[in-house]
């Protein structure tokens, strides 16, 4: 039985009701974890009241700005986190961003500005979160990131933020092996796409969810929630002999090498 009482789980990347990390959030929260939840800060708060609003009926007991390019927030989420709850079971890294130069139009068109902006953003963060965490992580605590087809085939349009899901591979396979002497797993989750605020900004975001329903093998694209069932999945007890993987939840479609005509 997949069973997540007593576990204190942070996530990170809740925009609204469409982003991943709200189905992973909820999933969680239905196993029987704990929530703390972050938002992005902005001068308005928007995504605070709105991140506030959506959380509410689970309860988060955190409830924390993070701007992961801030080395402070990152420092003073991670105080709270130990004062508050001590230990750390479950960190959920559910968040990127990529310069619109970096997802449409010609791969080589994009600054070196707008590069590190996205490495920064989308993969350095889980490096720096994880260190953070590391003196708090419970000795069976999972890490989860959130990866794309796209960091290991050409997607067009996908462009810089392929390069960035590829890097961010790359981090789960070096913190699982740094990590895993004191029991914590660290895993990836390859989502097929989903319409998102973030996806949104991928060129073709639409045709690209249209071409996964015509041809995977199980004929539709993923929700949020089925993504979150699979994080449910890793952050529980069950998935004690899994680290370093990459997970891909997307209809089949990774498999194919040929997609046929839809039928
Ligand atoms: P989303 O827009 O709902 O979530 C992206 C989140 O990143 C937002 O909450 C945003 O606030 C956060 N963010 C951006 N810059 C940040 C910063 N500097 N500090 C802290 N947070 C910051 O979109 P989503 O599609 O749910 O994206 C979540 C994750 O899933 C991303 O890593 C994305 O690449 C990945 N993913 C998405 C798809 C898809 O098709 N939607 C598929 C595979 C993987």
């Amino acid at each position: 039985m997949l069973n997540l009482q007593g576990k204190k789980a942070l996530v990170l990347g809740i925009a609204n009701e469409y982003s991943i990390a709200w189905g992973i959030a909820q999933q969680l929260h239905q196993a029987g974890a704990t929530l703390g939840v972050t938002y992005l800060p902005d001068e308005k708060d928007r995504f605070k009241q709105k991140v506030a609003q959506l959380t509410e009926p689970l309860h988060p007991e955190l409830f924390l700005p993070c701007d992961v390019q801030k080395d402070e927030h990152i420092s003073d989420l991670f105080q709270v986190v130990r004062e508050r709850w001590g230990t750390l079971d479950v960190l959920v890294h559910c968040l990127a961003f990529v310069p619109k130069e970096g997802l449409e139009g010609d791969f080589s068109q994009i600054s070196r500005a707008g590069f590190a902006q996205a490495l920064d953003v989308s993969t350095y963060s889980l490096i720096a979160l994880c260190r953070a965490a590391k003196p708090l992580f419970s000795p069976t605590a999972s890490v989860i990131t959130l990866t794309y087809l796209g960091g290991v085939r050409v997607v067009p349009n996908y462009n810089t933020a392929g390069v960035a899901k590829a890097a961010l591979e790359a981090c789960v396979r070096y913190l699982a092996y740094e990590l895993g002497p004191q029991g914590v797993r660290v895993n990836a989750i390859s989502a097929g796409p989903i319409k998102t605020l973030a996806s949104s900004a991928v060129g073709g975001i639409r045709d690209m969810i249209q071409h996964v329903r015509q041809t995977a093998p199980l004929r539709r694209s993923v929700t949020q929630l089925e993504v979150g069932n699979t994080a449910a999945f890793l952050a529980s007890d069950l998935a004690s002999g899994i680290t370093g993987q990459v997970i891909y939840v997307d209809a089949g479609y990774e498999i194919m090498g040929m997609t046929a005509p839809a039928d």
